[in-house]
Order: structure tokens, then C-alpha cells, then sequence
């Protein structure tokens, strides 16, 4: 069937700018790690698009190794921009990035010149596209001079295959060094991509929160579900379709004791708001405007729709704060 986007996507979507860039994010951002490889269906993963389009999500994040198999989740993508976003490229931010595992031999991970070139032009061949919106160190690579990989990246801006930047992952002090590298060479730092959640909040420890702020880098969190642990689905018991149930990057051993009743009271302050647990996870992330765009996963179209109400009600009161300050621990 023939893919028309709602005229009226863009009329509840809250859009941050990304640090001091001239770039808008929506507030929720749809990642593709999950559920867009060969082993799921295709119908699922437009449908699974076209919601967060028609709800104004704006941004699809990627990485050169989502599937299963590696490669296989830009694919998809590339498929479902062709036949169904074909008319809205410019409409659209995607992102991609390199740094972990793809190929054999020892140019396929890390962070040298060779191996980020490479991949980057793997990627825009696999979905299709002349280039990327925002390219990504995936993680930092403590055996390649800083300069080399940031260099690379330089390279993809000034060679028109990215618009912008960004490292994931690393950290404050690495951050630091990243952008001003990236600073002398003319090409900003635009985002940083760390995890963070309510069971996840590694970010504010090691400073990197103030550190994005300070800089004017922008910030997109990864898993503010905590992969889906901040949801009501894991409270009686694993159900199987779940990614816990399915023994992806879901370890079930998080889901002990101590952590559901935690889950429990969180989910019992969310009812008091009128929200749902996902949705006030979302909420929690945003918070206080510091951090730019949630970015979530989704493995069927209803938890976009339920996810995207988050953004009806991010203010919290202190007390409310307070009360999820001691739910809300690692
Ligand atoms: P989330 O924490 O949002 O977890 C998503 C999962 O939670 C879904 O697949 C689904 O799981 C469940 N879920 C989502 N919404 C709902 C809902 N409303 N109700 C019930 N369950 C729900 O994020 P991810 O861990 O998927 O990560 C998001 C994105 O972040 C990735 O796609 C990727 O783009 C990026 N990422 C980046 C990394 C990096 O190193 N830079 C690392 C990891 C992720 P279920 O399958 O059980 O239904």
C-alpha cells in the first residue's frame, strides 16, 4: 500500500535544538537496532515507521552492525526510504556510525581512518542515500590516536557523505578532547549519544551531562527504557515476545527482585501523574530541557504511540524528583 504521511505530523512533536548547532531534534527520536533485521517482518517495520513519521518523529538512528545480520537493519531502512520517504528525504535526519564489529580482519572496528571511511560508504550504499545527517565514532577506540579518528570524521563532513559528527559513548574527559580536535579541524562536535535511564544514570556521575552543556554539544540518549525494563511488561512475569524473553541484549538477571520492586514504585508515581511507566521514563530523561532527544526503540507500532505521549507532560515537581530519586538507581 501506498505510504501517505499525515498532513498534521508536525503539529505536537516538540523539536530541541541540538547544543549550539542551528539543527532541530524532536524530543523523541526512533532507533533502529532492534526488530529491523532479516529476522523480522518488513510489513512490522514500516508500519513501525510511518507511525513515528506521522507522529513527527523526524530522526532514525542506525549503525552499520543493527540487524541481525550486521548491515541488514540499513537495509531495511534503505528499502522503506525509497518506497515510502522517497518524497521526504530533507524532511529527515538520519544518523549512522562505526565502531564496533562489522567486518573480518583488522580493519573492521574500532576507530582508525580506514575502517570509519570505509564503513561510512558501506552504509550510504546500504541505504541508499548520497549521505548520512550525522555521522558517529560508535565508541572510543583507546588503540587509534584521537586526532586520527576525529580527522575521519572531519574527512566524511568535508567529503559530503555526512552533515555532521557526533561520538557515542565516550566519555567527560574523552569528550573533551574529542571536541577540541574537532574544533581546531572546523568541523563542531554537533552530539553526543551516551545511555541513560532512570536504572542508568552514569551520565550525571561522571559529569558528562554538564560537560555537553558547557560545550554546546547536544545530547540523545540511548535506552530510556532501559531496553524496555521501564514498562509495565516485566512486572508478573518474562513474557515471551519480549527482548528479555528472547534472549537478545536483554539480560534477564536485571529483572531481579530488587529491580521489579523498584520498577513497582516507579510505575505507581507514573499512574499518579496520569502517565504511563514508558512514557514517564521519557519524560525523566528530558527533564529540565538538559538533554536534547529520547531516543527509543520499538518493536511494534502501538509503543511509538504510547512513547510519543511522553512529551504531553516533562515537568516534574520536586517532590516528584525526590520521590523517583529513590526508585531511580543503577
Ligand atoms: P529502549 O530503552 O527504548 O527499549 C526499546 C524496547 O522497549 C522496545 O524494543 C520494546 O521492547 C520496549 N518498548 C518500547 N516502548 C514500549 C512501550 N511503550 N511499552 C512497552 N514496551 C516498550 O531503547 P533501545 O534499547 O531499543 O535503544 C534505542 C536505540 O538507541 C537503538 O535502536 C539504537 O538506535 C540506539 N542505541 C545506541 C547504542 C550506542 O552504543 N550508541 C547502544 C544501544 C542502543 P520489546 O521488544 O520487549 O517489545
Amino acid at each position: 500500500m501506498t505510504y501517505h504521511p499525515k498532513k498534521e505530523r508536525y503539529e505536537k512533536m516538540l523539536y530541541n535544538t541540538c547544543g549550539k548547532s542551528g539543527l532541530k531534534l524532536p524530543a523523541i527520536s526512533l532507533g533502529l537496532w532492534h526488530n529491523f533485521g532479516d529476522d523480522a517482518s518488513h510489513e512490522n517495520k514500516r508500519a513501525i515507521c510511518h507511525t513515528a513519521f506521522d507522529l513527527g518523529i523526524t530522526h532514525f538512528d542506525l549503525a552499520n552492525n543493527y540487524g541481525p545480520p550486521a548491515g541488514s537493519a540499513e537495509t531495511a531502512f534503505g528499502r522503506i526510504l525509497k518506497d515510502d520517504f522517497a518524497n521526504h528525504r530533507d524532511e529527515l535526519i538520519i544518523s549512522s556510525k562505526a565502531g564496533y564489529d562489522m567486518w573480518p580482519g583488522p580493519y573492521g572496528e574500532w576507530g582508525s581512518r580506514k575502517y570509519l571511511i570505509a564503513s561510512c560508504d558501506q552504509s550510504l550504499k546500504r541505504l541508499g542515500v548520497d549521505y548520512v545527517d550525522i555521522f558517529y565514532s560508535h565508541r572510543f577506540d583507546p588503540n587509534t590516536p584521537l586526532e586520527e579518528t576525529m580527522m575521519a570524521l572531519d574527512h566524511i563532513v568535508r567529503s559530503g557523505r555526512a552533515l555532521y559528527v557526533g561520538i557515542s559513548s565516550y566519555n567527560s574527559q574523552r569528550t573533551r578532547e574529542a571536541y577540541q580536535i574537532l574544533k581546531e579541524l572546523g568541523t563542531p562536535c554537533l552530539i553526543h549519544q551516551p545511555s541513560y535511564s532512570m536504572l542508568n544514570r552514569w551520565i550525571e556521575e561522571d559529569g558528562l551531562v554538564d560537560t555537553l552543556e558547557e560545550l554546546g554539544i547536544g545530547s540523545i540518549v540511548f535506552s530510556p527504557l532501559a531496553q524496555g525494563m521501564l514498562t509495565t511488561k516485566y512486572l508478573k512475569d518474562i513474557p515471551e515476545n519480549s527482548r528479555a524473553g528472547q534472549h537478545k541484549s536483554l539480560n534477564p538477571d536485571f529483572l531481579n527482585e530488587k529491580n521489579i520492586a523498584n520498577i513497582r514504585s516507579l510505575n505507581e508515581i507514573a499512574k499518579g501523574r496520569g502517565q504511563t511507566l514508558a512514557q514517564m521514563a521519557i519524560a525523566w530523561v528530558l527533564r529540565k530541557g538538559r538533554i536534547t532527544s529520547a531516543l527509543i526503540g520499538a518493536s511494534r507500532p502501538e509503543q511509538v504511540i504510547d512513547c510519543a505521549k511522553a512529551i504531553e507532560n516533562i515537568e516534574f515537581s520536586e517532590n516528584e524528583l525526590k520521590e523517583i530519586d529513590k526508585y531511580a538507581v543503577d
